[in-house]
This record gives structure tokens, sequence and C-alpha cells, in this order.
């Protein structure tokens, strides 16, 4: 069963949490709570033996103990936003609300009450009753008091948790991006392609640096990573936000147009191509111009649902023949 899909019996999953959690007085931290609320679901059986044999054994839980319980069965990123931050936000969420009703009935409840103080001070008759109505109200302040304190502490955790959520997506955003040029890597590049819908027609291209060694040789390795970064930026500012590209190796990329015919992309590779050729790179450091940059290109179309294996193989033939035909040029295939 997938309790993450049905909201209520998530909030009641996430409350018998809360419960157990306070049973063996371990705090309902993220980590904690997210262990436990997964040994309640029963949605994995090894993490239930692991946990089952720990309280027969010492007969009580600690949260060292359920942090092993979560390195060893938890700690994959994925798996982390939808097993533990996405319940314990929504718990929270619940949590927050309650509390703001309670606090709002208190309030309504201390208003009736000065009400009845000032009618009673009012009457002589009733003077008996005007210590009660004190007391009540001093403890029902207090409570006020108390359950606004525990709706700040939510507060502030429910932030924490929205932070870690970003904090996530932001690694994993990072994970699929290239460190030199900001373009996709290799994985980014297969997760990119399974958004693109399979009944579309796309295309793409493979670049290749032309006689790159020789610049490494002339200038450095430095130089030639700064060349890298530039050709990168040239190929992103020449295509859509729908189209991506990706640093395929070392001095090579891949192009990826969403729902582009060949044509297409051919108009799109030749600018890169001349804006490249068009790029005057200077090394600082001696002040001397680094000789004109090109790249060869070889295109190639995705449709009938063919595979992007086939399809990069084929742009690879395409681009081969661009570099024996003398390099600096696109080839279609
Ligand atoms: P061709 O026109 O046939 O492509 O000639 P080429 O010299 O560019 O040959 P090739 O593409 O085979 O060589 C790529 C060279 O790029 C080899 C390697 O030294 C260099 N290289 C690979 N990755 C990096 C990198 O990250 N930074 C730098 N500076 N150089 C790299
Ligand atoms: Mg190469
Ligand atoms: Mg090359």
């Amino acid at each position: 069963m997938n309790t993450q899909d049905n909201y209520p019996s998530a909030i009641k999953l996430s409350e018998q949490t809360i419960t157990f959690l306070a049973q063996y007085e371990v705090a309902p931290t993220p980590i904690n709570f997210s262990v436990i609320y997964h040994y309640l679901s029963k949605d994995n059986q090894a993490l239930n033996h692991y946990i089952d044999e720990y309280i027969s054994y010492h007969g009580a839980l600690d949260a060292v103990f359920i942090e092993s319980a979560f390195l060893k069965y938890f700690s994959h990123s994925d798996k982390l936003e939808r097993s533990l931050l996405t319940p314990f936000e929504l718990t929270l969420t619940e949590t927050m609300k309650k509390l703001a009703t309670q606090v709002s009935n208190g309030n309504e409840i201390a208003t009736n009450l000065e009400k009845a103080d000032k009618v009673l001070s009012a009457s002589t008759a009733a003077s008996t009753l005007e210590p009660l109505i004190k007391f009540i109200n001093r403890t029902l302040t207090s409570s006020q008091l108390q359950h606004q304190e525990l709706n700040k502490e939510l507060a502030d955790t429910y932030q924490q948790v929205k932070q870690l959520k970003s904090q996530l997506k932001a690694s994993r955003d990072e994970a699929m991006l290239d460190a030199l040029t900001g373009l996709y890597n290799r994985r980014g590049c297969e997760e990119k392609l399974q958004s693109l819908s399979e009944d579309e027609i796309h295309s793409s291209f493979v670049i290749d640096i032309d006689h790159f060694k020789k610049i490494n040789d002339a200038f450095g390795h430095s130089v030639g990573d700064k060349v890298i970064q530039k050709v990168a930026s040239t190929i992103k500012s020449h295509i859509t936000d729908t189209d991506f590209a990706v640093r395929h190796g070392g001095e090579e990329f891949i192009v990826v147009l969403a729902n582009k015919t060949k044509p297409e992309a051919q108009k799109v590779a030749e600018k890169i191509r001349i804006a490249i050729t068009q790029l005057r790179l200077k090394q600082k450091k001696s002040n001397t111009y680094l000789p004109n940059i090109s790249i060869s290109v070889g295109i190639s179309e995705y449709r009938n649902s063919n595979n992007w294996k086939t399809v990069f193989d084929q742009a690879d033939s395409a681009l081969y023949q661009a570099k024996n035909a003398g390099r600096n040029c696109c080839i279609a295939m």
C-alpha cells in the first residue's frame, strides 16, 4: 500500500507516528519521523525486522538507533524527499491548522469569560464566583501561550523542511549539470530525453571542436577549458528553452531540439557554427589572440519513436563525415 497517495490514511499514519515516538520519548525530528512513519506503514519488511529486533532486545528506542536505520534504509536522495519530507510537511501543516483553530477558540472563550467577569463584578450576589472565573481565565491564558509557542516552533520546523526540500532539489539539479560549462551532463541528458514525447519529431546534433589538441598544446589546459566554456555559452545562446545542450565528453557536445525537424536543426547548427568562427578569444596573461576556433557538426532526426542511441550514432557518423570533409561544417544524415 502506498499511503502517500491517500491523504486521510497518510494523516492517520502521521498521527500514529507522533504517538509512537512520544511513547518512546523520541523527538519527532524529520529523520525520526520518517523512519517510524515507514515502520508503521509496514512498507519495508527489512526495516521493520531491523527495528523489531532492536525493540525486543532493548525494550526501548533511541534517536541514535533510528538514525542508523535511516542511513541503512533511506539515505538515497531521490527517496528522501518522497519518503521523508513530504509526509512530514503534510503532518506539520495539519497540526498547525489544528493549533490555529485551538488558539482562536481559546481567544473566543477568553473574551466571553472577561465579559462574564465584568457582569459578575457588577453583581454583589455572585461575588463568590469571581475567584473561580479569574482562575479559569488565568489557566486559559497560560494554555494559550503554550499553544502559541508550540505553533511558532512548528512554523520554524516547517520552514526548515521547506529549506531542506529546496536544498535537495538544488543538489539533484546540480547532479545533472556539468561543472565546467553548466550544460547538462550525460545523466542530465538521460533525464531530459525522458521528458520528450515519443510521438513527436525531434532533432539532434553532435558538435566536436576542431583541432582542439592544438589549443591545449599551445596555450595550456586552462585556456583550453575557457574555450570549452565559450563554445558552450555560444551553443546555449542559440537554442530555446525547450531545447537542451549537453557536454557529452571533453570537447564534444550534444544538442537536442524538441519538436524540430532536421532542416530546422540544420539552420540552428549552422548559426552556431558561424558564431563560433566569429569568436575572437584572447589570452589575458600574454595578451595574444588565440587562433580562430571552429566546430564540426553531425545532425540527425528522431522520428517514428526510434531510440535515441540510434539517433546519436547517426549524428556521430555525420560528424565523422564532417571531419573528413575538411571540418568547420555541418552535415545532416
Ligand atoms: P579533431 O578536429 O579531429 O576533433 O581534433 P582534436 O584535436 O579536437 O581531436 P579530439 O577531438 O580527438 O581531441 C580532443 C582533445 O581534447 C583531447 C584532450 O586532450 C582534450 N580534452 C578533453 N577534455 C578536455 C577538457 O576538459 N579540458 C581541456 N582543456 N582539454 C580537454
Ligand atoms: Mg573530440
Ligand atoms: Mg575535437
